[in-house]
């Protein structure tokens, strides 16, 4: 399995630091408000390469924490006169309910920085003892003059840094350097703040990672993920602070995700061009949302548009249907043994695929591809009177491949549940009588009855099939 390591900037062979053990962190959401598509885009890739790994058998820790003190936060609360706790514990709750219905699997650990404190200012202490941070003022800034490697994650240099950096540093600044960066703040009025040997206050942005991946994961792991706005310089600035404090590589491989657009510009709170997942989640379920985001290369760029969106609930919806013809056909079917033209080895080549897309650095454009193939096929072997066994065995690798991507993970029964199966059925076997007593004029005004209750039926060989009407 290959990987693109953003560290060495070449695909990699997956070798991870502990036979059978993936150790995993990945930045999470600053709690302020309803996430937007392009945050749900890490959301549902590094699941997806979190699911594949447990797929290949690894044993996964994931941590994915939440920023719950920062400025943006602070400013909510100010607008709405509210707490800041009122704030984090709304979108915390918000978020998961968004991950949640993207069937995004929980974190083994979704710690908060406010409930790692003491843990941040260990290693603060640590980095001043060490020479790698200073302090000035109940301020203590990093010293990136001390870390040889400082740059190598974004191969920025230095210079490049100061070039850059004129219009983000005030004239006030007691920085040593332009590169250097906070550690600890102190508390302005109005915010809060915690006891520290250098005042009360609250820390920094990128010390928070560092800390909660050291506590839930070890000095090293194996994959550091985010979007790709965050290589500079917050993770430039977490391996600064882990390697120094810590003493060995902080993360093997780094992974980054590229940005979901609008007209080919970044989705993002800031430029305002944001639509919300609970907003689209109104025009289609979560589960097409999910499908968009795995529909492209997670490192190229995405289009966000309704049409494309449109197109993906079509295709899902190709997906489904088969699934549900294949389990319909299964439960009518007398021709239980395999055939003597039937080989299940036939159904190999759809998981072949579907691993060679997954294994060269997560393809799961070409994964969903393997699947289209498969559902080809199982309507093909449909059509044809397959054997029961053999549809079985096809539903079983299709249902496999499926649930590595997060996807048809319900049970139908469940997705049906807000429909009166009984009746429906009570209603099909009322509309065939009448068409066997040839009295079409009710058969058809049960179909009537059924489409007012938002049911489609479908006459097929192997019987009345019916789906909610999209
Ligand atoms: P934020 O709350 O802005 O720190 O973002 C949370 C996560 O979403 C980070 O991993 C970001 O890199 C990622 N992210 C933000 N905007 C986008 C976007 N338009 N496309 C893809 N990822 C994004
Ligand atoms: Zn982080």
């Amino acid at each position: 399995m290959k990987l693109y390591n953003t560290l060495t900037r070449k695909k990699e062979e997956f070798v991870p630091l502990e036979e059978n053990k993936v150790k995993m962190y990945v930045c999470g959401p600053t709690v302020y408000n309803y996430i937007h598509i392009g945050n749900a885009r890490p959301y549902v890739i590094f699941d997806t390469v979190r699911r594949y790994l447990e797929y290949k058998g690894y044993d996964v820790t994931y941590v994915q924490n939440f920023t719950d003190v920062d400025d943006k936060i602070i400013n909510k609360a100010n607008e709405e006169h509210v707490s800041t706790d009122e704030i984090v514990t709304r979108y915390i709750k918000e978020t998961f309910t968004d991950a949640d219905g993207l069937n995004v699997k929980r974190a083994t650990y979704h710690p908060r920085v406010t409930e790692e404190m003491d843990s941040i200012i260990e290693m603060i202490k640590v980095l001043i003892e060490k020479g790698y941070a200073y302090e000035d003022n109940g301020t203590v800034y990093y010293n990136t003059a001390a870390f040889k490697d400082y740059g190598k994650l974004s191969g920025k240099n230095i210079d490049e840094l100061i070039a850059g950096a004129s219009d983000r540093v005030s004239e006030d600044s007691a920085k040593k350097h332009f590169a250097d960066f906070v550690l600890w703040k102190p508390k302005k009025e109005g915010e809060p703040g915690w006891d520290s040997p250098w005042g009360v206050g609250r820390p920094g942005w990128h010390i928070e990672c560092s800390v909660m991946a050291k506590k839930y994961l070890g000095n090293s792991i194996d994959i550091h993920a985010g979007g790709e706005d965050l290589i500079f310089p917050h993770h430039e600035n977490e391996i600064a602070q882990s390697e120094a404090a810590n003493g060995c590589q902080f993360s093997k491989y780094w992974m980054h995700n590229g940005f979901i657009t609008v007209n080919n510009e970044k989705m993002a709170k800031s430029a305002g061009n944001f639509f919300t997942v609970r907003e689209i989640s109104e025009l289609f379920p979560y589960e097409v949302i999910r499908f968009f985001i795995l529909s492209g290369h997670y490192r190229s760029p995405l289009n966000f548009s309704r049409e494309l969106m449109q197109a993906s609930q079509n295709g899902l919806e190709r997906i489904k249907n088969s699934k549900k013809d294949a389990i319909y056909y299964i439960n009518n079917c007398r021709e239980i043994e395999l055939k003597p033209d039937e080989n299940l080895d036939d159904l190999n080549v759809y998981r072949e695929n579907f691993e060679k897309a997954m294994d060269d650095d997560f393809n799961t454009a070409d994964a969903v591809t393997a699947i289209y193939e498969l559902v080809r096929h199982m309507n093909i072997s449909v059509k044809n009177n397959a054997s029961k066994t053999y549809m079985e065995a096809a539903l079983k690798e299709f249902n496999e491949l499926c649930s590595v991507l997060g996807i048809l993970e319900k049970d139908e029964a469940d997705a049906d549940s807000d429909v009166d199966v009984a009746l429906i059925e009570e209603l099909i076997a009322k509309r065939a009588a009448a068409k066997k007593e040839k009295n079409f004029a009710l058969a058809d005004s049960i179909r009537d009855q059924l489409a007012a209750m938002g049911i489609t039926i479908k006459d097929t060989r192997q019987g009345v099939q019916w789906s909610k009407t999209n």
